[in-house]
């Protein structure tokens, strides 16, 4: 009865140590870089871990004619060894070596000699490689990446591939590794259209992924490639279909009516102190007409920062009481379920609500009441992250799952979600605002409420964009803000994606300005135990710090309406969307606000191309549309920094096409042969394990 995953695949899910020369302490390494909290990286990890860019280390005629200011591959004779001298035990090592066009000193800092007498002996030929450079008018290369007897040339690619790395593995050993993953892929099931492979000229699975990882030129590695387009139309075939597959269960699946007599929400609107903006009330409208109606809600809920989901959530959950029935809202994190909690639980309390937070630090005999409660139904709202619904938790009726901010869940969890509950509505609540390429494929099977303006009073957000050298005189700004009686959030950067280097710089920024303004600052990152966590936050809500150090970790949904002033440190090594979530967190009250982005200099094109759009543009839709062409452009494109969480190849800027014909296949595939049975249907269902699509495959199992 189970359709089970394919034994053709076993080679690609084993563990990565499977490969040949991945040791424990590799595989610890690559479990940082790849694994995630239900595995360890595995082989299909690697295979899908394609290089961000090449090497091109083609030999150069003469030294003469090797470029200066890149990799440079030459050959040439070693003609002296020059030690440090004896006075100067720090200095480097040098090895000089020639043709008859000039030389190259080649400089070893913490020289093992000996091994540099044997792999660089007086007199012999050897192929160079590595990045040449000038110095004093002279070529030279500190620690080549390669030295090679003439007679192993062979086994110098002309085109290395260069992969996202991490500490622990170094280039080659991460080529070496990830080309023995494409080896290891075995040939699989042709699951796409004879048609469609033709007209594309698209070549198979198992190719394509040997040529991603062999690339034979500069533009193979990085840019637009037959293979990497088959990749990514598998990819988002393998998405698509399980789309199509959820949409297809959510029709089977009948909802339960929840229909209420509009007490509580009326009891909720009265306790408000502000009015509903209309937007809020059509928003609360929709979504009480869907759950009064027999079928599931499948409801986005989009609107900017700031605009007010959190009240049209409650208004929600309201109805679902009204009804004698309960709701649970996710949050994606520990900090912002807290915050949820806090500030709801008034105005539930108002209306006679029992609201409950449930999250993994609740322990005890206090998780216990909150369970007993949820089991019987005496708790009609709980607050949690989503951790809470995958632990299983009982309910005594649940009608109604709201998740809040689901760009960090992405599209695989909001489907798993979908497929799980017994006809329970569910409303997703993001900031993200959808640039309209992508919003059908995302939430092709949602239906849509936005919330398109702010509530009124807000004033707008002065944003400035200041130089790091200036951090006297913003230091100075924010001493003034603070005597006027704002409070300031002064965000620290992810330092290249270490989350030690990362605290260290929020603790030392957190000590510089303590010393400055004393106990009026707080810190907050995500490495300090939850209670200290809530402490800090709890201590900059009520206005006992005046200024919040804390690294990206407020970056989502974080209200403090009194907070309006927002320092960014290093601001350029922000994303656009990023940079938006975070200023959304001021602007919030009465008081005008200001945003300054602390540079450092020099900028580089896009970097300053994000600033110039941040000190112009409040609004995030633009925003977003700005983020995804400078996206496109801009960078070296990684193999995650596609548009969607979900999906490691594909980039819907320029795949768009694939995904249109991707959609419509999925969509006629489903509809003739819904239990995926026929020959193509099989080879689909490989697809399907091999892209992880889990909620399709339940689906499927389930029948
Ligand atoms: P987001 O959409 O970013 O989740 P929140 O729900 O956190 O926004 O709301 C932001 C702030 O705006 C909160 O302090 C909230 O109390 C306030 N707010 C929400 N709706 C209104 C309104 N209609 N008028 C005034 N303030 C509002
Ligand atoms: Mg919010």
């Amino acid at each position: 009865m189970k359709p089970l995953r394919p034994s053709v695949l076993d080679p690609l899910f084993a563990p990565a140590t499977a490969l040949s020369g991945v040791g424990p302490k590799l595989a610890k390494a690559l479990d940082r870089l790849l694994g995630d909290e239900t595995h360890a990286a595995r082989v299909t990890d690697l295979l899908f871990h394609l290089p961000t860019g090449a090497i091109d280390r083609r030999p150069s005629e003469s030294i003469a004619e090797a470029p200066i200011g890149e990799v440079a591959t030459f050959s040439a004779q070693v003609t002296e060894h020059r030690p440090a001298p004896p006075t100067k035990a720090k200095a480097p090592y040098r090895v000089i070596v020639e043709d008859e066009t000039g030389d190259v000193t080649l400089v070893f800092f913490h020289a093992d000699v000996r091994h540099l007498l044997q792999t660089l002996p007086i007199g012999a030929y050897r192929i160079i490689s590595g990045k040449l450079e000038l110095w004093d008018g002279m070529r030279q290369m500190v620690h080549p990446d390669r030295i090679l007897d003439p007679k192993l040339a062979a086994t110098l690619p002309s085109v290395e591939p260069v992969y996202g790395l991490t500490e622990g593995i170094g280039g080659r050993v991460m080529a070496r590794i990830a080309a023995g993953a494409a080896e290891r892929c075995p040939e699989l099931p042709e699951w796409q259209d004879p048609a469609f492979l033709t007209r594309h000229d698209f070549v198979p699975f198992r190719d394509a992924i040997h040529a991603l990882h062999h690339p034979v030129d500069l533009k193979a590695a990085t840019g637009e490639t037959v293979a990497r387009r088959r990749i990514a139309f598998d990819e988002l075939l393998a998405s698509q279909i399980a789309l199509a597959l959820v949409r297809r269960q959510q029709k089977k699946a009948a909802g339960r009516a929840t229909a209420g007599d509009g007490a509580l929400r009326h009891a909720i609107e009265t306790a408000l102190p502000f009015t509903l903006t209309d937007g809020q009330r059509k928003a609360i409208a929709d979504i009480h007409d869907d759950m009064e109606k027999p079928e599931r809600m499948l409801r986005l809920l989009q609107g900017d920062v700031g605009s007010g989901k959190t009240v049209v959530a409650l208004m929600a959950m309201a109805a679902a009481a009204e009804a004698r029935r309960q709701s649970v809202l996710m949050a994606p994190t520990e900090i912002l379920a807290r915050q949820h909690a806090e500030r709801l639980a008034p105005l539930a309390d108002k209306a006679g609500l029992k609201l409950a937070l449930l999250t993994g630090r609740e322990k005890g005999a206090g998780r216990r009441q909150v369970l007993e409660g949820l089991a019987n139904g005496e708790i009609d709202i709980v607050v949690g992250t989503h951790a809470l619904f995958q632990e299983g938790v009982a309910f005594h009726d649940l009608a109604l799952a709201v998740v809040d901010e689901q760009h960090r869940f992405g599209v695989h969890q909001r489907l798993l979600l979908g497929a799980k509950g017994e006809a329970v509505d569910i409303l997703v609540m993001t900031a993200t605002p959808i640039p309209r390429t992508l919003a059908l494929t995302w939430f092709g099977d949602m239906d849509v409420s936005i919330l398109s303006e702010k509530p009124a009073g807000r004033k707008p957000i002065t944003t400035r964009a200041i130089s790091l050298e200036r951090y006297d005189e913003v230091v100075g700004a924010v001493g003034r803000a603070l005597d006027a009686g704002a409070q300031v959030y002064w965000v620290c950067p992810l330092v290249q994606e270490s989350d030690t280097l990362d605290v260290a710089a929020a603790q030392e920024r957190f000590e510089a300005l303590q010393a400055i303004f004393g106990d009026k600052v707080g810190l907050l990152h995500g490495q300090m135990p939850g209670r200290d966590k809530d402490a800090a936050m709890a201590a900059f809500s009520r206005g006992q710090t005046r200024v919040l150090v804390s690294t990206t970790v407020i970056e989502v949904g974080v209200d403090v309406p009194n907070a309006s002033v927002m320092v960014i440190e290093h601001a350029e090594r922000f994303g656009l969307a990023q940079l938006h979530q975070l200023r959304g967190r001021i602007g919030r009250g009465s008081a005008a606000s200001t945003c300054l982005l602390l540079y450092k200099g020099p900028l580089g094109q896009v970097a300053e191309a994000r600033l110039t759009i941040m000190r112009e543009s409040e609004d995030g839709f633009r925003i977003a549309e700005e983020d995804l062409r400078l996206r496109g452009e801009g960078e070296v494109l990684g193999t995650r920094q596609s548009g969607s969480p979900d999906w490691r190849i594909a980039r819907p800027e320029i795949d768009g096409d694939l995904l249109a014909a991707a959609r419509d296949d999925a969509r006629l595939l489903i509809e003739r042969d819904p239990q995926l049975e026929t020959p193509r249907g099989q080879a689909i269902r490989t697809l399907l394990y091999l892209f992880e699509r889990d909620v399709a495959i339940r689906l499927l199992r389930a029948g």
